[in-house]
């Protein structure tokens, strides 16, 4: 048999292949099939060329695209045959300069092998709060440009000490080109003992704790005492606290989806079922029966709870509605007020990312650990887009193709600090996709701080109805291009027609939309006050139907009927009214709390559906207060009511959208569907009718994956034109 040819290829991996220990693990491959050439990161990924025998460059091109490292997601590998030039060795070579095309990864929590080292007297690294290696550890939020290398990174001004410049080197080692490598002689130090900290914390104190996106504020998660000291001193009376613990199973039951998410490397904070009696203290999460936990996903996290030995709420380094803290001066002046001590660090945090929330599989929150990861867009984007999101849990979208990279959750735009957020991380994103946007999306809400600055850019623009795009984000995630309906249930929204919107049936497909059915508009008396204070639309609802209205400031209230009462479908606004007349909750300190409560009272308590008249699109959402009102008086179980309550709100929709007759797939989109119940409900219902159902599973339903929807409607539109 002939020897067989030398040949040389080069190779040009795309996706996320930087950051992840992509080029060690090629670098491994090669020297096992005996191959020579080289490695390095450059604009498109990371480029690859090796020599060696046709067979063996096949088997080599095989590993690589069907066994890459955890972390890696092979978008393409596109092949090119060189003419051959007889290197002897493989090796790395430095990355090519210039604005990046590779995607950023994200935050990835502790491997396995590093927290072997942590807690090993032995290791150099023996309780290092910063160890980490080529497929673990801060990435996102620290970096400062693109590509992707230590220069552009906080660690920037950390120079590496021999033994980590030895590691670093090395393709042998599991931390060759880990760009944060560090080590108790060269790397980041605590600026406070960690003893102090933990003293604080087993004393009943509160601390702040800088962690990868931002701080944290810690306590004992099992003292009464504690918790309710921090939440006095960061004003946030009931919005549950996640708690991040070692051991989930002792305060939940885990089924296998939620127990994967939970040990994930995205590490986001998982909502489940806690058990009853467990010993966590009652004020972690009032009046809900979900409980945020998470999984320490930083040394200095693992070194805390092993030390502490005890579950640790973990909540956002903020006042209520701030922005989360990250700069080191801001944390101690802001939060210096909140915690008694302030566990912070010398590696710079260069971008705020907050901590993602799961429940049952699907994000409620999409930042630390997932951004800024690509999703895919069903009709790629003929050229490059910014999608600019809604006004509050605000995020952007950057489309290039078919890839979308939707941002984390920003927060409320009205806040400077969210702002410039907003163009950070936007500038960034651009910059390390090498591109700039020829068109723009945006809501169509006039008083949207995002729609402003994409009115401001003279580009392109595609406006976008808010609850069509709330749809699309569905059905594009799903990948379907065909016309469908969507429920929205949502708190409000510009409906485009003088009136908020936010209950809907739409029939759309990602370019245009038509509203088919909505709730029966209502008056908000008194505005933005109406939506703090369930009881207002309550006592509307109750007098409209000649009922007594139970609440004496109804006299002044009413008169605000005649000057501020904007017309809203919103379903929020049902959820709450209801909420009020059954006592669960007359006013609220945080967004969507009546709604959360009601849905905790409902439980799984069977019950049938409360009446509620469907006629020409019109979803008489009243009857259904009134209908609770009258049970009420009737003496019959709370419980009871708000659970025939929810299955009355699914069946009227549910109907609604099998009176329109076609399409025959319904998405299922809006902030109010994080209520489980309902949306099991009208799930059950709708496909008991005949109808395909799509839920959200990568975005959220929340006004965090607007800027998705919008994209995907942008791109279509564009597409549709070209
Ligand atoms: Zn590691
Ligand atoms: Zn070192
Ligand atoms: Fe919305």
């Amino acid at each position: 048999m002939p020897a067989m040819t030398t040949e040389r290829r080069r190779l040009r991996v795309a996706g996320v292949v930087q950051g992840v220990g992509f080029r060690p693990f090629v670098h491994r491959l090669a020297t096992l099939h005996g191959l020579s050439g080289f490695a390095l990161n450059d604009t498109g990924g990371v480029l690859v060329e090796v020599e060696g025998p046709a067979d063996r460059l096949d088997a080599f091109a095989f590993a690589l695209a069907s066994d890459p490292p955890a972390l890696a997601e092979v978008a393409s590998i596109a092949t090119e045959w060189r003419p051959v030039r007889g290197d002897r060795t493989f090796e790395i070579r430095p990355s090519a300069a210039g604005a990046g095309l590779a995607p950023i990864p994200p935050d990835i929590a502790t491997c396995d092998a590093c927290l072997r080292e942590l807690f090993d007297p032995g290791d150099r690294r023996y309780r290092y709060p910063f160890l980490s290696c080529s497929g673990c550890g801060p990435r996102f939020t620290i970096v400062t440009g693109a590509p992707y290398d230590r220069v552009r990174t906080t660690m920037a001004s950390f120079p590496m000490c021999g033994d980590c410049r030895r590691e670093y080197e090395n393709p042998a080692d599991r931390r060759f080109h880990a760009e944060p490598i560090a080590c108790p002689a060269c790397g980041p130090r605590l600026t406070t003992p960690l003893e102090d900290a933990v003293a604080v914390l087993r004393d009943g104190g509160i601390v702040a704790v800088k962690g990868l996106g931002g701080y944290h504020l810690a306590c004992d998660a099992a003292d009464e005492a504690a918790v309710a000291r921090l939440r006095r001193r960061k004003h946030r009376d009931a919005k549950p606290f996640a708690v991040m613990t070692s051991s989930p199973h002792s305060f939940a039951i885990l089924d296998p989806t939620d127990e994967a998410m939970l040990a994930s490397p995205a590490r986001p904070i998982v909502l489940v079922r806690r058990r009853a009696g467990i010993g966590l203290a009652a004020s972690v999460a009032p009046g809900t029966s979900w409980l945020g936990l998470m999984l320490p996903y930083t040394p200095l996290h693992h070194l805390l709870l092993a030390d502490t030995g005890l579950p640790l709420v973990m909540t956002s380094g903020n006042r209520t509605d701030e922005p989360i803290a990250i700069d080191d001066h801001d944390a101690e002046g802001r939060l210096g007020a909140i915690a008694d001590l302030v566990l912070g660090h010398d590696r710079r945090i260069e971008r705020r990312c907050e901590d993602s929330v799961v429940r049952t599989g699907v994000p409620v929150r999409r930042s630390r650990g997932f951004t800024p990861g690509a999703l895919r867009l069903p009709i790629p984007a003929p050229r490059p887009l910014v999608a600019t999101g809604a006004q509050t849990k605000s995020t952007f979208c950057v489309a290039r193709g078919a890839d979308a990279f939707l941002s984390g959750h920003l927060g409320d735009l009205d806040h400077e600090e969210a702002y410039r957020a907003f163009a950070a991380d936007l500038a960034l994103t651009l910059d390390m996709l090498g591109l700039a946007p020829e068109a723009v999306a945006c809501d169509q809400h006039p008083d949207y701080r995002a729609t402003r600055w994409a009115k401001a850019q003279g580009l392109e623009l595609h406006e976008v109805q808010h609850h069509h795009a709330h749809a699309a984000a569905c059905l594009a995630e799903h990948h379907e291009t065909e016309q469908s309906l969507a429920v929205v249930l949502d708190g409000t929204g510009y409906g485009g027609d003088g009136t908020l919107w936010g209950g809907e049936v739409l029939r759309c497909d990602l370019v245009a939309c038509e509203r088919i059915a909505y709730l029966e508009p209502v008056p908000l008396p008194g505005g933005e006050a109406a939506v703090r204070e369930p009881w207002r639309v309550a006592a509307w609802h109750l007098e409209q139907a000649g009922l007594p209205v139970p609440w004496e400031q109804w006299a002044v209230v009413r008169e605000s009927l005649k000057v501020n009462a904007p017309r809203s479908s919103g379903a929020g606004r049902l959820f709450d009214a209801v909420a009020a007349i059954l006592g669960v909750r007359e006013r609220v300190t945080y967004e969507g709390q009546a709604a959360i409560e009601l849905e905790h009272l409902a439980a799984d308590v069977r019950a049938a559906p409360l009446p509620c008249r469907v006629d020409a699109g019109v979803v008489h959402g009243g009857d259904l207060v009134v209908a609770a009102a009258a049970d009420l008086a009737n003496g019959r179980d709370r419980a009871a009511i708000a659970a025939a309550f929810h299955e009355g709100v699914a069946a009227a929709f549910a109907r609604a959208c099998a009176e329109t007759g076609s399409p025959r797939t319904v998405a299922l989109s809006g902030g109010c569907l994080q209520n489980l119940r309902l949306l099991d409900s009208l799930t059950y219902r709708l496909e008991a009718l005949g109808l395909r159902v799509l839920r959200h599973r990568r975005v959220p339903p929340t006004d965090g994956g607007v800027s998705f929807g919008q994209a995907a409607i942008a791109a279509a539109r564009m597409s549709a034109c070209a």
